[in-house]
């Protein structure tokens, strides 16, 4: 069999099964077995596999049909461009997330940022794309999991950027040492009944996914405690699920009366993502949920 009657095997048994993306997906997986590149795939497609290659793909299909996600299989998962290694006891970073970041960078333009805080980095998908980005920025970037941050820091170091991402252990923005220009968030916000299927379905850790009854609860606290974590005029920007886009905004209106709010939608025109800026003096209200 060559490479290319296996990747087309792959495909049609994936997306039978339905599978996203199978095309992808296949090419990952049998790059993953082989060890080789994108363009190397492209130019041996008329080789032969061999035996022991394609029993090394089989077992690695094998495990994608019971449900582990491809990215966890390679180790690897591509974000804004840029490789990082993932495991289980991170969350896959997702592409809309990229949203984020372009954001992020757009706040960089408009006014310099020397201090941007990434709450529940995960693996630092959304830190390392912004450090690489604006080199001159000195990121923090949290997680409540220490086996988290330990799959961040190998991507700091891969990425060479250990100088300026400071990892830190703690909910929230418990860990920060200083206020900062921007607060920058993906965090759970998966409802609690949606989350028992999920991460039965896909391997992910729960820790990254639930957030609570409503899925709002990490979104809400942070909310709550950003005000004082921010220098005046500084911005928060966190990214919504479906439909809670319109919860969060209206809870930071109550918060942060003369602050800037907006939702922001993604290329598909889904409402994704809610920043704030504050006014250059602000004062928090109290609200109680
Ligand atoms: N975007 C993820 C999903 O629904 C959820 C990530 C999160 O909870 N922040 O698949």
């Amino acid at each position: 069999m060559t490479l290319k009657q296996a990747l087309r095997q792959t495909r049609e048994i994936f997306a039978r099964q339905n599978i996203e993306d199978s095309r992808l997906e296949s090419e990952l997986l049998l790059r993953h077995a082989l060890g080789i590149s994108q363009v190397q795939l492209y130019q041996d497609l008329h080789r032969e596999l061999g035996s022991e290659a394609e029993a090394d793909f089989g077992r690695l299909v094998k495990r994608r049909l019971r449900g582990e996600p491809t990215a966890y299989i390679t180790g690897h998962r591509e974000f804004y461009g840029i490789d990082f290694y993932v495991n289980p006891r991170v969350l896959i970073p997702r592409p809309e997330s990229e949203l984020l970041v372009e954001e992020a960078l757009k706040h960089a333009q408009s006014r310099p940022l020397s201090t941007i805080a990434d709450i529940g980095t995960g693996c630092g998908a959304i830190a390392i794309s912004l450090s690489i980005n604006l080199p001159r920025t000195k990121i923090y970037a949290t997680d409540i999991s220490a086996l988290a941050l330990k799959v961040a820091r190998f991507n700091c170091h891969k990425h060479g950027v250990v100088d300026r991402v400071c990892l830190l252990r703690g909910d929230l923005l418990d860990p920060l040492p200083e206020p900062v220009d921007l607060v920058i968030a993906n965090l759970p916000y998966v409802t609690e009944t949606e989350v028992s299927r999920m991460c039965l379905a896909n391997f992910e850790p729960e820790l990254a996914l639930n957030g609570g009854w409503d899925g709002l609860e990490k979104i809400r606290e942070l909310c709550r405690e950003v005000g004082d974590r921010l220098y005046p005029g500084g911005s928060l920007l966190l990214e919504t699920g479906l439909g809670q886009s319109r919860a969060v905004a209206s809870l930071l209106r109550r918060l942060f009366p003369s602050a800037n709010i907006e939702i922001i939608p993604d290329l598909t025109g889904i409402d994704r993502a809610v920043s704030l800026t504050l006014a250059t003096t602000t004062a928090a209200v109290e609200v109680t949920w």
